[in-house]
């Protein structure tokens, strides 16, 4: 639907600059008779009053009339009208070679029609373009058998040949131009289905299925990019390892499938409680680890007791509301610490916080 509105508004958008187009025959064919009168009235004064009437007032009245018409359909008929478009070309030239009926190469102006119609609309409307030639141009001929006389038998085939030539050559032009478009709009669907292709992948290679949270390997990536930003930047940084307590006797009690989502549901909330410049990832079964870029080591450890609350005041009615913890090491880098020592202390201080009682944050004091 949208797209047969957005394609009405294209076509009403050139149908506005081929009445601008129109406006400006009219006004080229106006200044080229004010020349020409100019020019009679010097040369060959006694025809001047013929001339004014029947190739000034009569012509430009006409094609005045006719481009006022399609200004007031314009407005007033809001669809797209390809077909009176194109009459109107055909009958601005009728009266243009009117105008200048022993002038031979003005029944060429008939090219033009087909030309916009190729242009602007389908083969359907330059075949109509084309048909509609011959009935108009017949009729000058009858109403004005002055325009044919002047014709040689060589110039009525030629003007037939050439517009039928013409035809010829648009059709294949827009079949040409359609073939490329087809082609065009195939490519580009593939592609992006590949750019969606390559996303899902990216985001699947990088995140945990069960909890949606980063995984080991990306958390690592992370890591690596945090620690190097570290050294050269001297931003503080830390990370704090997360595991939930007893989490086996859970499993044991209310079997996997509930365990598993205890597991989710720790993640979700933990997530929550973080702001977006933290990075949480599922570093193993029941064990998740945080990367804190943008905090100093008090705010870290906010963040890190804020969490640990939200997971106690969860409820988990699988478990008749038995409350689940968490415990946390958190600690800070120290330049020229090296990654896995920064892991191994903070690991550290999480198995303190576990000997210790458990449901709480160990950092270095
Ligand atoms: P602690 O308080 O010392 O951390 O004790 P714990 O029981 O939590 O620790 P332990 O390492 O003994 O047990 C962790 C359990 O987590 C064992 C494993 O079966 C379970 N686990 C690991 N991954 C998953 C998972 O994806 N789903 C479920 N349901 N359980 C998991
Ligand atoms: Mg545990
Ligand atoms: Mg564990």
């Amino acid at each position: 639907m949208t797209q047969v509105l957005e394609l009405h508004e294209d076509v009403r958008k050139w149908q506005r600059k081929i009445l601008n187009g129109y406006w400006i025959v009219v006004l080229i064919s106006l200044v080229a008779e004010i020349v020409a009168l100019f020019i009679k009235m010097k040369l060959s004064p006694e025809v001047v009053q013929h001339f004014l009437l029947h190739t000034m007032a009569i012509p430009s009245g006409l094609q005045i009339a006719l481009v006022t018409t399609n200004e007031l359909l314009e407005r007033y008929y809001k669809k797209p009208r390809p077909y009176t478009i194109i009459l109107t070309g055909i009958l601005i030239g009728a009266v243009l070679i009117y105008g200048n009926k022993t002038l031979i190469g003005m029944q060429y102006v008939m090219m033009i029609p087909m030309l916009t119609a190729a242009f602007h609309f389908t083969k359907k409307h330059l075949t109509f373009a084309y048909l509609m030639l011959f009935p108009v141009l017949a009729t000058m001929y009858v109403l004005y058998p002055k325009i044919w006389d002047y014709m040689t038998i060589y110039e009525r085939f030629a003007l037939f040949f050439i517009l039928s030539g013409e035809y010829l050559i648009l059709v294949q032009l827009l079949h040409r131009g359609k073939d490329m478009m087809e082609r065009l709009i195939r490519s580009s669907r593939s592609e992006r289905d590949l750019l969606i292709k390559n996303t899902i992948m990216e985001r699947l290679s990088k995140t945990d299925a069960l909890t949606d949270l980063y995984n080991h390997k990306t958390f690592h990536e992370y890591l690596d990019h945090m620690i190097e930003q570290f050294e050269t930047n001297k931003m503080p940084l830390q990370i704090a390892v997360l595991d939930i307590d007893n989490f086996k006797s859970i499993n044991d009690t209310y079997g996997h499938a509930v365990g598993d989502i205890i597991l989710k549901r720790v993640a979700g909330i933990s997530r929550q409680s973080l702001t977006s410049d933290e990075i949480i990832a599922r570093y193993g079964g029941e064990e998740f680890a945080i990367i804190f870029p943008a905090k100093n080591l008090e705010q870290a450890l906010d963040l890190c007791e804020y969490t640990r609350k939200s997971i106690w005041q969860l409820n988990h009615p699988e478990m008749e509301d038995r409350r689940v913890t968490v415990s946390i090491g958190l600690s800070e880098y120290v330049q020229g610490m090296g990654k896995s020592r920064f892991f191994s202390i903070t690991d550290s201080l999480l198995y303190q916080a576990k000997k210790t009682g458990k449901n709480k944050t160990v950092y270095p004091v």
